[in-house]
């Protein structure tokens, strides 16, 4: 299809200057750090409250924190559309992982508003405060709300300085009393729409600007303890030591092999230790996590036991002892198909090929999975680097999603 370009509002040069107006507001100076309901957040609440405001929604932070904007239908009655992405951020963050699926969602609706334009569905934009995890033990609360699915225990959960996410909330001026009023009834819900930027470095890597997800990856996480016998450095021949690290390093290869095996399965092992390890010791004790996601619950089971099973003849070829500690675990969520094929449709309309991928890492729209339907529209990020200041996308791709973003709205309306 045509786009005629005269006719489009430019989204991409606002939603960065916002974007970099949001990133001002950190809880450390120097780098962008704003923990779910820290002062830094506290400010991104009030300034984003401010640009729903202009962008003619009316607004209000719910129990949890989040920023809810809501831009009612053309008739005041309808269903709702829910448009959402996070504003907090980890320590030493990019200033996109979040913020530009809110901004977005708010540029969108204010070009709506500025001209007039109503749909026959409400639409709310929301900002979530709890996404990366980093304060709280549990995660995705805003999200979780809106789904039903929060779990009241979570309020109990204390911070670092021993702060209880209930006296945080209560800090920031808001009465977790009243979570479950804040679930959205499945019938009146249209969805849940997320723009992300990608995290990753695919769409770059295929010169694509755009990505339709098909699920976010299911994930097994767990703990490896490698026993061996510690010894002297000096004294064990070779051949007769039980080192625990040389076990582990051929543990870790061989998970690396194993993941390779298979399409869009990944594994790694983020963290290893090594404890009491001195240089002229035979390491006799190693600790290393497993992290083990895929798109496919059943490839990930499968490749989780060929892991465990290559892990024991590891162990068993070098006489050390492996224990593989389950830890957390959650299935893959899928995308809904109709809304996915919708924003594809739009991301077509405006140009764009978007690549049909599934996201390894995690996101407010899982909270919804099997209770509202969700579809999320991945952004293309500079070397796929992310957590991270260099993270970057481009005014030109945050353009087009932005447009691709409006034409999903006229397709739901039509
Ligand atoms: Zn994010």
């Amino acid at each position: 299809m045509h786009v005629n370009v005269a006719d489009q509002p430019a989204f991409g040069e606002a939603i960065a200057t916002r974007l970099a107006e949001l990133a001002a507001l950190s809880d450390e100076p120097g780098r962008l750090t704003r923990l779910y309901l820290g002062p830094a957040h506290r400010r991104a609440t009030d300034l984003v409250a401010y640009w729903m405001r202009e962008a003619g929604m009316s607004v209000r932070i719910d129990p949890l924190a989040s920023v809810v904007g809501r831009y009612e239908a053309r008739d005041g009655g309808g269903k709702t559309l829910l448009i959402g992405s996070h504003i907090d951020s980890v320590r030493n963050a990019g200033r996109f992982d979040g913020p530009l699926g809110v901004v977005t969602a708010i540029d969108v609706v204010k070009a709506a508003f500025k001209s007039g334009k109503r749909f026959p569905f409400a639409i709310e934009v929301i900002a979530f405060g709890d996404e990366e995890g980093v304060r709280f033990a549990s995660t995705l609360s805003g999200s979780r709300a809106l789904a039903g699915t929060f779990d009241e225990k979570a309020l109990d959960e204390l911070d670092g300085n021993t702060i209880s996410r209930r006296e945080a909330l209560t800090a920031f001026g808001c009465d977790p009393r009243h979570v479950a009023a804040e679930k959205r009834e499945p019938e009146r819900t249209i969805g849940y729409v997320e723009v992300h930027i990608e995290q990753g470095p695919v769409l770059e890597q295929q010169g694509l600007p755009l990505g339709i997800v098909t699920a976010i990856d299911g994930v097994t996480r767990g703990i490896v303890d490698v026993e061996g016998i510690a010894g002297h450095a000096g004294t064990v021949p070779m051949a007769m030591r039980h080192d625990a690290l040389t076990a582990a390093a051929e543990m870790v290869l061989a998970v690396e092999q194993r993941a390779r095996a298979q399409p869009n399965l990944v594994a790694t092992i983020g963290k290893l230790d090594v404890p009491r390890s001195a240089p002229n010791t035979i390491p006799g004790r190693v600790r290393f996590t497993l992290d083990i996601r895929s798109p496919v619950d059943a490839e990930r089971t499968q490749a989780v036991e060929d892991i465990k099973a290559v892990i024991a003849t590891v162990a068993r070829r070098r006489g050390v002892l492996q224990r593989f500690t389950p830890g957390h675990q959650a299935p893959a969520a899928f995308c809904d198909e109709r809304l996915s094929a919708q924003l594809a449709a739009a991301a077509e309309a405006c140009g764009a090929t978007p690549k049909r991928m599934p996201s390894g890492a995690g996101h407010d729209a899982m909270a919804f999975y099997k209770i509202i339907p969700f579809a999320m529209l991945f952004v293309r990020c500079r070397g796929g680097i992310s957590h991270n200041p260099d993270e970057f996308a481009s005014a030109a791709d945050i353009d087009l999603a932005a447009h691709a973003l409006a034409n999903f709205l006229d397709r739901i309306a039509a």
